[in-house]
C-alpha cells in the first residue's frame, strides 16, 4: 500500500456497519418515485424523501420534462455564460425572481453549487462570512472557498450571532448565512430576530437558505422569508430544485446589483455546464403546479401535523421540529444504523442521521412527509418504528391524547 491507500483505509464506517449487516446507504429504488416505491422486489413506503410536494411522479411534471427533451436535446453541453441558455432557463429565472418577491434570479445546475459558488465569490478579505453551526455542508464549503474571515456561532443561539457581530469591525461586511429550515432536525431559522440584528449593526447582509421551505412555507409555498414577511430585509435567497420542485438544480434570488455580480462571477455558474432541457422545464412545471394547487400545501401540513401528533403520542423523543421534517432521537450511533435497518425490515424507508450532519450526541432517524401521504401510511410508519425502537431499546414515553 502507498501513503495515500495507507491512510485511507483507516476509514473503516462503512466497514463497521457492513460487519454488521446495517449498512444504510445507497439502497436502490428501481421504480417512480412517490410515499411508496419499489426496492428489490419489495414495496417499500417512503419516509426519507425531500420531494415535500410529492410532485416527481407527477404526469403534467414528467411531460413538461419530456417536451423539453425532444424540443432542446439531453444536455446543454455548456455554461449559461457561453453556449449553454436556453429560452427557458431565462423564462425561470424570471418566474422564480417573481415568486420569491426579488427583482431577479439565476438558475444553477444543483443546490449545492448554488451556496459553494454564491457564498464564495460575494465577499472580500477583509469581510466576515457568519453562520450558524448546523448550516448545511454546501453553505460550510461556499464559505470555506470565500477570502473572507469567518465565523460560526451556536445553532439558533442569538445572543452568540450578535457576540459575533459584535467582534465584526463596522467598515466590512458582515454576511450572515443560514438555512432557513434545518434540514436534518426540521426546526426553523430565528429569522425575524437576526433582521433585527442586521438593523442593529452596521453593513450587515443576510442570505437565507429555502431548500426545505419552498413549497413548504409561506405564501403559495415561497419559502420562510416569506412566511416571516421578511422576504425584503433578506438580501439573498436561494432554493433547489431537488425538493419541493420535484427535480434538479437551483437557485438564487436578489436585487439586479447582486445578480448581475454573480452573473459574472460565480465560478459554479460560469464554469459548469447549465440545467439540463427536462430538469428546467420539470422545474417550471413543478412551480407553476404549486402555485396552482395551495391545496397540495395545505395536504402537506395537515399531514405533517397529524405524523407530528401521533409520533409524539407514541412516545418519541421529537424534539423543536416545526416543518415535515420529524427528527427521531435515538442518541447512539450504532442503534442508529439498527435502527435504520430494522425499519427497512419492516417496510419502512427512514434516514439515518450521524455526525457531521448532527452532533456525537443527537444521532437520529429522520422521518419525512409529503403532501401525498395518507394518514394510514403514517400510522403504519408510527407502529413500525415503534417496534422498532422496542426491539432495540431505545426509549420511548408514550403519552395520553
Ligand atoms: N441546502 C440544503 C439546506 C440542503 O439540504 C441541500 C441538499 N440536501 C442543499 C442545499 C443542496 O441542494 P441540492 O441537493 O439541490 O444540490
Amino acid at each position: 500500500m502507498n501513503l495515500l491507500q495507507e491512510r485511507l483505509a483507516k476509514y473503516d464506517l462503512p466497514q463497521r456497519v457492513k460487519a454488521v449487516d446495517a449498512y444504510p446507504y445507497f439502497r436502490e429504488i428501481d421504480g417512480k418515485q412517490g410515499t411508496e416505491v419499489d426496492m428489490g422486489g419489495h414495496k417499500v413506503l417512503m419516509f426519507g424523501s425531500n420531494a415535500y410536494t410529492g410532485l416527481t411522479g407527477d404526469e403534467r411534471v414528467i411531460e413538461a420534462g419530456v417536451r423539453a427533451l425532444r424540443k432542446y436535446g439531453s444536455g446543454c453541453a455548456g455554461s449559461r455564460f457561453l453556449n449553454g441558455t436556453l429560452d427557458i432557463h431565462v423564462q425561470l429565472e424570471k418566474e422564480l425572481a417573481a415568486f420569491i418577491g426579488k427583482d431577479d434570479a439565476l438558475c444553477f445546475s444543483t443546490g449545492f453549487s448554488v451556496n459553494s459558488g454564491v457564498i464564495a465569490c460575494l465577499t472580500g478579505k477583509d469581510d466576515y462570512i457568519i453562520c450558524d453551526d448546523r448550516d448545511h455542508a454546501s453553505i460550510v464549503d461556499g464559505r470555506r472557498l470565500s477570502f473572507s474571515k469567518q465565523l460560526k456561532y451556536k445553532h439558533n443561539d442569538m445572543a452568540d450571532l450578535e457576540r459575533k457581530l459584535q467582534s465584526c469591525p463596522d467598515d466590512c461586511v458582515k454576511l450572515i448565512v443560514v438555512d432557513g429550515v434545518f434540514s436534518m432536525e426540521g426546526d426553523l431559522a430565528k429569522l425575524p430576530e437576526i433582521v433585527e440584528l442586521k438593523k442593529k449593526y452596521k453593513n450587515v447582509s443576510i442570505m437565507v437558505d429555502e431548500a426545505h421551505s419552498i413549497g413548504v412555507f409561506g405564501k403559495q409555498g415561497r419559502g420562510v422569508c416569506d412566511h416571516f414577511g421578511l422576504a425584503d430585509e433578506v438580501d439573498l435567497i436561494m432554493g433547489t430544485f431537488s425538493k419541493s420542485l420535484a427535480s434538479i438544480g437551483g437557485f438564487i434570488a436578489a436585487d439586479n446589483i447582486i445578480i448581475n455580480y454573480l452573473r459574472h462571477n460565480a465560478r459554479t455558474y460560469i464554469f459548469s455546464a447549465s440545467d439540463t432541457p427536462a430538469a428546467t422545464a420539470s422545474a417550471m412545471e413543478a412551480l407553476h403546479i404549486i402555485q396552482q394547487e395551495p391545496e397540495r400545501i395545505e395536504r402537506l401540513w395537515d399531514i405533517t401535523r397529524y405524523a407530528l401528533k401521533e409520533f409524539r403520542k407514541a412516545g418519541f423523543e421529537i424534539g423543536d421540529t416545526e416543518s415535515p421534517i420529524i427528527p427521531l432521537y435515538v442518541r447512539d450511533m450504532e442503534k442508529t444504523f439498527f435502527a435504520t435497518k430494522y425499519a427497512f425490515d419492516h417496510g419502512i424507508f427512514i434516514n439515518p442521521v450521524i455526525p457531521p450532519a448532527c452532533a456525537p450526541q443527537d444521532t437520529l432517524v429522520r422521518v419525512a412527509l409529503m403532501a401525498t401521504h395518507t394518514k394510514e401510511q403514517v400510522d403504519r410508519a408510527v407502529k413500525e418504528l415503534s417496534e422498532v425502537f422496542r426491539q432495540l431499546e431505545i426509549p420511548l414515553h408514550p403519552v395520553e391524547d
